[in-house]
């Protein structure tokens, strides 16, 4: 067992196009990617690397998708009746 793994730096990728966007043993932020131009959200702790999507959470299509699915049991529920 080595002491030295925990603190050895964290490589975060581009999901979309492989480019390393992130080096280092600590992060909590959003970079863009140089190449594709894609925000990538980034956690970085304890040697855990967490790659999320930060536009995802408020996209107008996410809120249209709920809307829609919504609509949907809406109309489920004028067929019951
Ligand atoms: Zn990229």
């Amino acid at each position: 067992m080595s002491r030295k793994s925990r603190n050895r730096k964290r490589y975060v990728c581009c999901p979309a196009c492989g480019e390393v966007v992130f080096k280092g043993t600590v992060a909590e932020s959003e970079h863009i990617c140089h190449k594709c131009g894609a925000t990538i959200g980034a956690w970085v702790k304890d040697g855990v690397v967490v790659v999320y999507d930060p536009i995802d959470e408020s996209r107008e299509e996410s809120t249209a998708h709920r809307l829609s699915t919504y609509l949907d049991a809406l109309e489920r529920d004028k067929d019951k009746v």
